[in-house]
């Protein structure tokens, strides 16, 4: 599609002699150069977890006279990349459809501490392997106007990279409010925190301040690229405020209404 932009815009330009300046052109360029940008990032994501399973296949395939029970650590490795992969591309796709606006957004009143008190209990298991607890002080009526399958994933992505980020032992508390505009919801870690000069920068695609944390803990680096795009959509916000060894939070505001400016 942007090539085909670009093609309109260049014979625009030679019918029209001044119609596309060179400067109207820039934007496509950038957007040209994002998507490669993008398109290199991801397949270089991918190329890890492919090679890997490479190698642990071949080895398998090398001793095939040997016990399937000897070779069993060969194939759980390619299974668990395998896993790793479809849980990427599960998030690539998402944001692809999300780019091409062709993401079908339902709006409906949602109860914003029904459905945050569905998600931690769901999670609580989860965080209860590392001994983490979650700590809800949710207002009675926190009514949006969202997409509650996209609200729903939103709250999962912050709460799952609280768990992901966090030590042993340590709370999670969720707060949500009413505000004169609409309701706020403050997710509260104890973890790692973010360095100050890396928190613009979290919600980018695929950057992670420690790769191979994010990698043990099954992180793909496209969480808070899907939460922003949720959070605009809703025309809402997100703060993240952060301090290293101390703790994250993530500040969301939604309007009552919740509908797009467009
Ligand atoms: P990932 O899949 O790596 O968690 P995200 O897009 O969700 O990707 O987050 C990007 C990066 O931001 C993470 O790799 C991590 O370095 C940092 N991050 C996100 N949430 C937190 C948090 N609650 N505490 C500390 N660091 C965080």
């Amino acid at each position: 599609l942007v090539g085909f932009t670009v093609l309109i815009g260049a014979s625009l330009s030679f019918l029209g002699g001044y119609f596309l300046s060179g400067r109207s052109l820039i934007p496509i360029k950038k957007s040209v150069e994002r998507q490669q940008e993008f398109l290199a990032d991801a397949s270089h994501e991918l190329r890890t977890p492919i090679a890997v399973i490479q190698t642990n296949l071949e080895v398998v395939k090398a001793s095939m006279d040997e016990s399937v029970e000897s070779q069993i650590m060969w194939i759980n490795n390619a299974y668990d990349e395998v896993q790793w992969m479809q849980h990427i591309v599960e998030d690539l796709m998402l944001l692809a459809r999300a780019d091409s606006g062709n993401m079908v957004v339902q709006r409906e009143a949602i109860d914003l501490n029904y459905l945050i008190r569905v998600v931690c209990e769901k999670m609580a298991p989860i965080a209860g392997k590392k001994g983490i607890k979650f700590i809800n002080k949710l207002e009675e009526n926190l009514k949006i106007n969202g997409d509650e399958k996209q609200i729903t994933q939103l709250i999962v992505i912050l709460l799952d990279n609280a768990i992901k980020y966090s030590n042993k032992n340590t709370t999670i508390r969720v707060i949500g409010k009413n505000t004169i505009s609409g309701v706020m919801v403050e997710v509260i870690d104890q973890g790692i925190g973010i360095p100050q000069d890396e928190i613009n920068r979290v919600t980018q695609r695929f950057y992670r301040v420690d790769k191979a944390r994010s990698r043990t803990e099954g992180g793909t680096g496209l969480g808070l690229s899907i939460a922003n795009w949720i959070v605009d959509e809703h025309h809402a916000g997100m703060i993240i405020e952060s301090e290293e060894k101390k703790g994250t939070k993530i500040i969301l505001n939604f309007d009552r209404g919740g509908e797009k400016n467009e």
